[in-house]
């Protein structure tokens, strides 16, 4: 070859040699092929021609193209081999580049097997060739309206025209280039716009395939990436099994009829419509590359993730995680490294265990909700029927089998959208971390319904421990965790409600720092007040972090040369400030001990030496509360709550609310008949 014309931008290969062609002015196909190939058997082959190392060796000298120049760029080898594995496409290019390469890279590539056809004529788009016209003199075959299924013109977004010229024409050595004659508008089948949309998408995709140097990879690797993508998505569940009656009716409903017909990938059809299902398959092999694209559209993969980013489907995100144990140090901390996910066949929801060190063991669900799928990602933003919404939430986990009905709360979480799943967390064992600090409280003589709510466990669990407590002093540790049903379990609280209280508890650390900051003179007292829904927050939430961020009140200072008898005085002022604080509270009574007053005076125990405080002593000695003390208190404490909202009265009420031990109901039971007798009720 005396000369070689430039290949224009995403000119096919056959493109430029008909150009060529044309230049040379001889008329005879065969001796033209043999002077661009040195060989007269050649032949004119469009999508993956062969025998290119013959025609980089006749190119003229210090011609700048390669055989990959040509191959990738000029030819449809990108596109045929992109979900090929590698020593395929290697094996294709090499035929490609071969003398002797004739039709074996379509068998290899796969097109033959496939039963979806090759394009019959040459194809264009009127407004390129215009342009082309326009800015070369001259129209050529673009490569990427030769592709298969590729309907449209990405650029110009407008439906292509079938030309007069043969892809495969009766003389197999003649390259035929675009021109006026050969390319003409003419009838085209009607798409409706929405079929139109989706063709547009496609070829945008292709484009990107043809543009882009996606690595190639083993079969496999793209059937796990799908079915993955399905276990997000919930078309498959966590082991890998796939609603395919779902998947198949979001599929159709996705892409609609029309658009499916024309890309010869319609799933109803009996012959065709398996493909899905082995493009998954685990010995998957190899599928025409529109169907991957369809497919991988569908599920909202972009073509960088589906070739370059590992899908692993994690129901419950990445480690660690927060440990949910409130009678640990670390609770709301990630703390937990593992876990380990279950799947429950009977209500399709995927359990994950979480073990912590402190011996605590959580378990959250991801329940399967139908229907509710979100195609995320790049979708053409046409998804799945929205009206066929059924929730199944929590099926099976209410029942009785399961064993853990008891005291159980679903909590549904209805801002989080329809792409938040239903999500449960369920106590599964408390460890020895949670009952020593049970048994501690209970040492301290606080109420079974106080260590309930502060250790958040079923009340009725903690009276149980409270009750066997001297049988479980002796036990072992392992007996005792062993004895760790999962009766008296309850729900805590959803991961979500757990961040919501890691943010309020922000806020509220930050105001509290806030109010000591602009109050360095100030004392808990004055502080409390200045701070007051903070505080209680705070003090009920936070009491660790509240106690060290406090300072004690300033007069109070560890001095040798204190005068007791004022410092008397002024401590009894303080301590009697905060009992009548306690008394004025409108939560929940809590007893009134020395412990109770110290902390909530925030009092150290050198300001409280008791023996050099006579006054203060006997103060405080008379605000004790025994047991019984507290009852009668929280019972009008009970009544005034009833009252406020409008509750009947009954015994029954009452002592849910203040929550009475066998120890004391009977005496208890009495005092309300006593108190409701006075009160002219009943
Ligand atoms: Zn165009
Ligand atoms: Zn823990």
């Amino acid at each position: 070859m005396h000369f070689f014309p430039n290949p224009y931008n995403d000119e096919i290969l056959y493109s430029v040699l008909a150009r060529y062609s044309v230049r040379c002015g001889i008329i005879s196909h065969k001796t033209i092929i043999e002077g661009i190939f040195g060989k007269a058997s050649a032949r004119a082959v469009m999508e993956l021609p062969f025998n290119i190392n013959g025609l980089i060796s006749n190119l003229p000298v210090n011609s700048p193209y390669t055989g990959d120049v040509f191959i990738y760029n000029h030819t449809l080898y990108t596109f045929f081999t992109a979900f090929l594995p590698p020593e395929r496409a290697e094996g294709i290019k090499c035929l490609m580049l071969e003398e002797s390469g004739g039709s074996k890279a379509y068998g290899k590539a796969g097109i033959l097997g496939s039963r979806l056809p090759l394009n019959e004529y040459m194809k264009f788009c009127p407004k390129c060739f215009e342009e082309d016209t326009a800015q070369y003199g001259e129209g050529y075959w673009h490569r990427i309206h030769q592709v298969p299924f590729i309907m449209v013109c990405p650029l110009h977004e407008t439906l292509l025209y079938d030309s007069t010229v043969l892809v495969r024409g009766h003389n197999p050595q003649a390259y035929i280039p675009a021109n006026g004659d050969n390319c003409r508008v003419n009838e085209l089948p009607y798409y409706k716009p929405d079929t139109i949309k989706k063709f547009i998408n496609i070829s945008k995709d292709v484009q990107n395939l043809l543009e882009s140097s996606f690595p190639n990879k083993p079969f496999t690797w793209f059937a796990k990436q799908y079915v993955e993508r399905f276990k997000e998505l919930e078309y498959a569940n966590i082991n890998g099994r796939v609603y395919w009656d779902d998947l198949v009716q979001d599929f159709k409903d996705f892409y609609g009829e029309e658009f499916l017909n024309a890309m010869q990938s319609n799933i109803e059809d009996k012959g065709q419509g398996q493909w899905i299902r082995e493009v998954t398959h685990s010995d998957a092999k190899a599928m025409h590359p529109i169907r991957h694209l369809l497919l991988a559209r569908f599920l909202g993969l972009s073509l960088d993730t589906l070739f370059n980013k590992e899908i692993c489907y994690k129901p419950f995100g990445d480690g660690p995680w927060l440990c949910l144990n409130p009678a640990a140090d670390h609770f709301l901390e990630p703390v937990i490294k593992d876990v380990e996910i279950k799947y429950r066949r009977r209500n399709k929801n995927t359990n994950g265990f979480f073990r912590c060190g402190c011996g605590f063991e959580y378990m959250r669900s991801v329940a399967r909700k139908q229907g509710e799928r979100v195609i995320r990602g790049e979708s053409t933003g046409i998804r799945g029927k929205e009206d066929r919404v059924i929730r199944d939430k929590g099926m099976g986990i209410r029942s009785k089998e399961t064993g853990v009905r008891d005291g159980e709360v679903e909590i549904e979480d209805r801002e989080a959208g329809c792409e938040e799943q239903g999500r449960f967390v369920r106590v599964v064992k408390y460890g020895h971390v949670w009952e020593e600090k049970v048994l501690e409280l209970i040492d301290e003589g606080v109420s079974d319904e106080e260590i309930a709510v502060r250790l958040n466990a079923d009340v009725r669990k903690i009276r149980g421990f409270n009750r066997g407590k001297g049988d479980r002093d002796n036990m072992g540790e392992d007996e005792r965790s062993k004895g760790e049903g999962v009766k008296g379990t309850r729900i805590i609280e959803t991961l979500d409600n757990s961040i919501d209280f890691i943010v309020k508890r922000q806020k509220y650390r930050e105001e509290w720092l806030r109010v000591v900051g602009e109050n360095p003179d100030k004392g808990r007292v004055e502080l409390r007040r200045l701070g007051k829904y903070t505080c209680t927050w705070l003090c009920r939430n936070d009491r660790e972090w509240w106690e060290k961020n406090t300072p004690a009140k300033k007069y109070v200072q560890a001095d040798n040369t204190v005068d007791w008898e004022i410092r008397d005085k002024e401590i009894l002022q303080h301590v009697k400030q905060t009992v009548q604080e306690i008394l004025d509270s409108e939560e929940k009574p809590q007893r009134i001990s020395l412990r109770l007053v110290k902390t909530k005076s925030g009092l150290k125990s050198f300001d409280l030496q008791l023996d050099k405080l006579p006054l203060t002593k006997a103060f405080i000695d008379s605000a004790i509360e025994t047991p019984m003390d507290l009852h009668k208190r929280s019972i009008r404490w009970a009544i005034n709550k009833l009252n406020e909202e409008g509750k009947a009265l009954t015994i029954t009420n009452i002592t849910a609310m203040t929550g009475v031990g066998n120890k004391y109901r009977k005496q208890v039971v009495e005092e309300i008949k006593r108190v409701l007798e006075g009160l002219g009720k009943r």
